[in-house]
């Protein structure tokens, strides 16, 4: 395997960042996760639409142009021979003596890229199965629109669940509604055939798959509603699934100790996954 790490092109295993990088000591930095769909980069505009607004809300400069960005994130994928998979991008920074003020102006952000397959067989099947989730307290900042590499709340979330036999946690705000996962936004669907999702101006990253959801659904006459909804009512609901790129629509058929519907995954998930690449937007390798 290769990486990209600030300008050069090296093989995985020796793929390093300097011990002082802000990345490594504060976290200081944001990163996007495209997927790699049958030789095409999946939403690649948007996810690069918010890789700047990340950087712009955090005052950190681009490491370079886009159009620069797209071609080393190609060479990338092209180098693993990756036609079905993940590509992870990382800015953060740059290099500078440990100080929590911004370093100076004139040093240079730092970028990572690397891409990895991932089994587009295996992740259906598991899909076809569902999985559980957890639910845990919303003890994340307020800026979780920002999409920081800083995720040790997200990473103590996931990791409860996986010792639970769970796939992912869902955080719940103060008002018991939930917010998202930890690497991915929450959906249900009511006992009326409403799509369910929580508004984007609070609590939650606005995921790129979430947005390419609401619009299939729209194509498809899906009745959808943003508005928040309780672990009680997810629990309760007709279907649950959760979204990301790297999972597209993933089917929940347990909530903590409840088994959702009849505890398979219910029609209208597997519409939106099934039919998901016909709206997304394709960009040929
Ligand atoms: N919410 C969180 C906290 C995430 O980390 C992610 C993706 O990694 C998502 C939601 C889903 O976003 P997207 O669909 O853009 O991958």
């Amino acid at each position: 395997r290769v990486a990209y790490v600030n300008g050069q092109y090296v093989p995985h295993s020796q793929a390093c960042v300097h011990i002082e990088d802000r990345g490594y000591q504060f976290a200081d930095g944001v990163y996007e996760v495209c997927e790699i769909w049958n030789g095409n980069i999946v939403d690649e505009r948007r996810h690069l639409d918010r890789l700047e607004r990340s950087l712009r809300e955090l005052s950190m400069d681009a490491p370079m142009g886009r159009a620069a960005l797209c071609m080393i994130m190609r060479e990338v994928i092209r180098r693993n021979l990756v036609r079905n998979g993940l590509v992870y991008l990382q800015v953060t920074r740059g290099v500078a003596k440990r100080d929590h003020y911004f370093p100076p102006r004139d040093t240079p952000p730092a970028l990572v890229i690397t891409a990895r397959s991932t089994d587009p067989r295996a992740a259906d099947k598991a899909a076809e199965a569902g999985c559980a989730v957890i639910t845990v307290p919303e003890n994340r900042w307020e800026r979780v629109d920002i999409k920081s590499i800083g995720l040790l709340p997200n990473v103590l979330a996931k990791q409860k669940a996986k010792e639970q036999g769970a796939k992912e946690a869902w955080f719940v705000d103060a008002q018991g509604n939930v917010t998202e996962g930890g690497s991915t936004n929450a959906w249900i669907v009511t006992k009326d055939g409403t799509l369910v999702t929580r508004p984007a101006e609070s609590g939650i990253l606005r995921g790129i798959t979430r947005q390419v959801v609401i619009e299939l659904a729209a194509r498809e006459g899906i009745s959808f509603e943003e508005r928040p909804f309780t672990v009680e009512e997810a629990k309760s609901a007709r279907e649950a699934f959760i979204t990301a790129a790297s999972t597209i629509v993933m089917p929940v058929v347990r909530i903590d100790e409840a088994v959702v519907a009849n505890g398979h995954p219910g029609a209208i998930s597997r519409a939106l996954r099934e039919k998901f690449h016909e709206v997304s937007e394709l960009e040929a390798l």
